[in-house]
């Protein structure tokens, strides 16, 4: 079986960097509280709880004072100051991409500017996005959810950064159709085109793709949802998933990675199928 592994698998450079922040972090202060997950994917989450990290899903949890991280995806702002109240001595990993966003946000909120935010509402980045408009936004993830608008003169559009691009034009077209005024800023993480982009080259010249990360990584499941539709696919965590019946008569496979897969995780499969007798 010939193996191809994808050009750009392995973490993304905002994952790269929240991990090593927090690698080093750890390494120092030994016990450091996260607010949910730092990345989507549970081999990697392991690893850090083994050194000494404490996940949280209430804030209300982490004594003052405390060492705390917060994740590529950034945190709501009201999580933020609560952060803030209670002294909390704060690593912030938030990616410098989803940062722009913010910047972006608080700015055009403070011109009083209603703002659409495509994206998944339950995803921790456009949650914290959404905090920064006080009220002033709403979150559309599909066509249809803009059924619930009305016309208006004006919107201002962003999207979060791991959003499907073929879905996010779709939306953005229908947008321009019903306003008057439509500002589009396109903050699609480039990194994350990219790599779609590989793997759809790379679903031409192979018979099968496997495809590793979290089940609960959006732009996993957005590649995932992207090369399926080209070639027969599989999405895996780790190798105990991958079912060798499905590689009957493959004579090309290739391996890419969401953005918060480790290139080690790629690698073990790699060496896996490469063991294969087939
Ligand atoms: S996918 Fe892009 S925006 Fe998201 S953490 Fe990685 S580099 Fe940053």
């Amino acid at each position: 079986m010939n193996i191809i592994i994808g050009k750009s698998s392995g973490f993304c450079s905002g994952v790269q960097r929240a991990i090593k922040g927090a690698t080093t972090a750890l390494k120092e202060h030994k016990k450091i509280y996260c607010f949910g997950e730092i990345i989507h994917n549970p081999v990697v989450v392991k690893t850090l709880k083994d050194m000494g990290m404490i996940v949280v899903n209430d804030i209300t949890k982490v004594p003052d004072k405390s060492w705390f991280v917060i994740r590529s995806h950034g945190l709501q702002n009201e999580i933020y100051k609560k952060a803030v109240e209670k002294k909390l001595e704060i690593f912030d990993f938030t990616c410098p991409k989803v940062k722009k966003i913010h910047r972006l946000v608080t700015e055009l909120t403070e011109k009083g500017r209603f703002i659409l935010i495509i994206g998944n509402p339950s995803h921790p980045e456009v949650k914290a996005i959404l905090s920064l408009a006080r009220g002033n936004a709403q979150v559309i993830e599909n066509a249809e959810d803009l059924k619930k608008l009305t016309f208006s003169e004006q919107y201002t559009v962003v999207v979060q950064t791991t959003f499907n691009p073929e879905i996010f034009l779709e939306i953005a077209d229908e947008i321009i159709l019903f306003t008057k005024e439509t500002n589009i800023y396109n903050t699609l993480c480039e990194e994350t085109i990219k790599r779609q982009k590989e793997s759809l080259q790379l679903a031409d010249e192979v018979d099968f793709i496997v495809v590793v990360g979290g089940k609960n990584s959006s732009n996993t499941k957005t590649l995932y949802n992207t090369v399926k539709k080209k070639v027969p696919s599989v999405h895996i965590e780790d190798i105990n998933e991958l079912n060798m019946k499905l590689f009957k008569n493959v004579n090309n496979v290739g391996i890419i990675s969401g953005a918060s897969a480790p290139k080690n995780e790629v690698k073990k499969v790699y060496e896996y199928l490469r063991g294969y007798p087939g």
